[in-house]
């Protein structure tokens, strides 16, 4: 009887590679280009450089933020998401999440994990420190946990990261980023 049931269970195809990984059959192809992952590398190497950089780029927003209410937050939003896109999609293969959570990651953007985690690696990780699912990619929360060490503030990889929000796909991180700054600003003056 448990012979019978054992016949009739359907296993997926697997294809064997070199050494003891395995890919099993008709998982996605790898889409994405060696000289991008050198980009994103590069700027891991460099997190602490960029984390000053940031900062005073989200000060210099700040700064604009009469200018940005002038305009009007919503109309700002097309061109500035525009510019962010590129920018960033240059320099962190970001995927305009709408939620930039780079501080956090070591500079390492956790949206590029095709599992899109935002909390650590899975348990898939190579011993060679790439992706399971994509196995040339190096994984980004590997990475992460380097960019952080060397940042002033990298401790912030240990903050608990909420769900994505995909209402907010597209949309400019800097803006947000401003405009809660702003009302923060806003707020804390009213006590005062
Ligand atoms: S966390 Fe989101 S906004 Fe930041 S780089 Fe990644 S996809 Fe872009």
């Amino acid at each position: 009887m448990v012979d019978a049931v054992q016949k009739t269970v359907v296993t997926a195809p697997i294809v064997k590679t070199a050494g003891n990984s395995h890919t099993p059959d008709g998982v996605l192809p790898n889409r994405r280009t060696q000289r991008r992952y050198a980009v994103r590398l590069w700027v891991v190497r460099h997190s602490r450089f960029f984390e000053w950089f940031y900062g005073r780029f989200a000060s210099a927003f700040l700064l604009l933020h009469p200018f940005w209410t002038f305009v009007g937050y919503g109309r700002a939003e097309r061109p500035v998401a525009f510019v962010e896109r590129h920018v960033k999609g240059l320099l962190f293969d970001c995927r305009m999440c709408g939620q930039c959570v780079l501080s956090s990651t070591g500079m390492s953007c956790p949206m590029n994990c095709p599992k899109q985690l935002r909390n650590g690696p899975c348990g898939g990780v190579r011993a060679d420190g790439n992706c399971e699912v994509e196995p040339d990619m190096p994984c980004v929360w590997v990475q992460a946990w380097k960019g952080a060490g060397n940042m002033v503030h990298g401790d912030g990889i240990l903050k608990v990261q909420e769900p994505v929000n995909q209402s907010l796909r597209g949309t400019s991180s800097w803006l947000r980023v401003t405009a809660a700054a702003a009302a923060a600003r806003g707020a804390a003056k009213e006590e005062a």
